[in-house]
Formats: structure tokens, sequence, C-alpha cells
């Protein structure tokens, strides 16, 4: 496993670099649509019990029973309520073990691989963690319940805007939403305590990597939309170096925007 792990890491890292060589761009525009008020713990809402039995059934179920046992992850995926992020037609079925779509082609992603995603990145409350992806909301909402502060970029205007007035009017004041192209991070707030990507890369950016603080994680899905794709955790060296495990297979959509080489995704 030690070989794969460190053979993965000079791939990853010439992966990341590889992409160095290409010609820089400027990060496009971003659009704040939300900002944070309250750091941390302070900054999370708490919710009625709307459908509470569905939600104790799904973290039971499907997240406990496959493995995930950190406790504030559970108690997060406990409360939020799901059905609140999912489109009006489909919300008898958000608490099915699946990824729901949200429109514009996209997805919300299935409750198990939120769960395993977050307890992977191994936070403590008053960290600071970005997302690239916001979608539904979803995962940012899982993160701002945890009591971390969360950065989360969305390059579909609508859907940016709908997150975060959604989650906004869920009362979360520890999460800044943007409109923009995630691949690029979000330099005004780095570092960050971990980063997680909700779409599929084609490699790992380097400006993710760059905004990453030394010792910490992002966990990413790397592969072509369509395919297979390897869930990686990348951990960030203290010397600033990358080493990559591949933590399982999955299906993403894809990261859109002009630096992966994937057209947007909107439709
Ligand atoms: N975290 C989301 C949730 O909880 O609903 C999952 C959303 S979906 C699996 C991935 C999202 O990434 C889509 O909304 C897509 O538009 C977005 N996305 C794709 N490429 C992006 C990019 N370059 N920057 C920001 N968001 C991007």
């Amino acid at each position: 496993m030690l070989l794969f792990s460190v053979l993965f890491a000079f791939s990853s890292l010439a992966l990341a670099q590889s992409d160095d060589n290409a010609p820089k761009t400027n990060p496009p525009d971003t659009n704040v649509l939300l900002r944070a008020v309250e750091p941390g713990p302070e900054g999370r809402p708490t919710f009625d019990a709307a459908r509470e039995e569905e939600r104790q059934r799904m973290v039971e179920r499907q997240i406990e029973q496959r493995g995930v046992a950190d406790e504030a992850v559970l108690a997060a995926m406990r409360s939020v309520p799901r059905h609140a992020f999912v489109p009006p037609d489909l919300r008898d079925r958000a608490y099915a073990d699946s990824p729901l779509p949200i429109g514009h082609g996209q997805t919300i992603s299935q409750p198990y691989i939120v769960g395993f995603m977050t307890e992977t990145l191994q936070l403590a409350p008053g960290d600071r963690v970005l997302e690239i992806g916001t979608g539904s909301g979803y995962q940012a909402a899982i993160l701002g319940a945890m009591g971390v502060d969360v950065v989360t970029i969305e390059i579909i205007q609508p859907l940016a805007e709908q997150a975060a007035d959604l989650l906004e009017r869920l009362g979360y004041d520890n999460i800044t939403a943007i409109q923009g192209d995630g691949y690029y991070g979000y330099e005004e707030l780095a570092p960050y305590d971990a980063i997680i990507v909700t779409a599929a890369a084609q490699h790992v950016p380097p400006t993710l990597i760059e905004q990453l603080k030394p010792g910490q994680r992002m966990v990413i899905p790397v592969g072509r939309a369509g395919w297979t794709q390897n869930l990686l955790l990348v951990t960030k060296t203290d010397e600033g170096q990358t080493q990559t495990r591949n933590l399982m297979s999955v299906a993403f959509v894809p990261l859109t925007g002009e630096r992966n080489g994937e057209q947007n995704g909107e439709r």
C-alpha cells in the first residue's frame, strides 16, 4: 500500500505540476452572494424536527452502518433538513440512498458520500473549509452545522444564488457563498484547514494545493466525467509537497470552467 501511495504522490504531484506549465490565466470574476458574519460554532442554526424520523433512519442505515463514525458528522447529518435542499417534486425522495437531480444537469450527492467525504477531512470546530461546487448547498450546510467556517463556490449562477438564499433563510451565519470558478479556489479567505471538491477534476488544481494549509487535507474526485473516477485524499506536507491516496471509486459530475477542460455544466 505504501508503494501505491508513494507512486500516487508522484503522479499527482506530476499531475499538479504539469498544469503549472499551462499558460497562467487570471481567475475570472467572483461574486460574493452571502458573507459569514459569525465565525464557527456560534454561526450555526438550529432546525425544527420535520421529517426527523427519516433523517435518523438515513444516518443509521446508510451512513453509520457503512462505517462513518465521526459523531460531529453524524450529528450534523441528523439535524440538517436534506429535504429543504432538493427540488419540491423530489422532496419525498430526499432521504433516499442516492444522489438526486437539482437542475442545470447537476446533482446533490448521495448522503453516504457526503458523510464519508466530510469525515475524511477530520475537521475541528473553528476550522475554515473551502468547498468547490456548492450545488444545492447541502454539503455546505453539513459543514456549517459542524461549527466550521465554510467558504463555498458554485460556477452556475442560478444554483449559486438559490443555495446562498436558502442557507441565509435557514439561519447560517458561518457560511460565505460565492458564484465563480472554484478551480482557482478563493484567495481572499485562504489558507484553508481543509478543501472538499464535489465535482470531478481532470487533475488536482495547483491553486487549491497552494491555498491549503501545510499538513492539511483535500478530498477531490479525479477522472473523466461519465467514467469511474478516483476519490483522492491529498495531504499537503509541511514542506508543501503532496501525498495522495485513492480512497474509492466514485462517479461525480465534471468540474467545469475554462481550466479543467470541460464545458460548463449549464444545460
Ligand atoms: N456539494 C453539492 C451539494 O451538496 O449539492 C454537490 C453539487 S454537484 C455534485 C457539483 C457542483 O459543482 C455542481 O453544482 C456544479 O455546477 C459545480 N461545479 C462544477 N465545476 C465547478 C467549478 N469550476 N467551480 C465551481 N463549481 C463547479
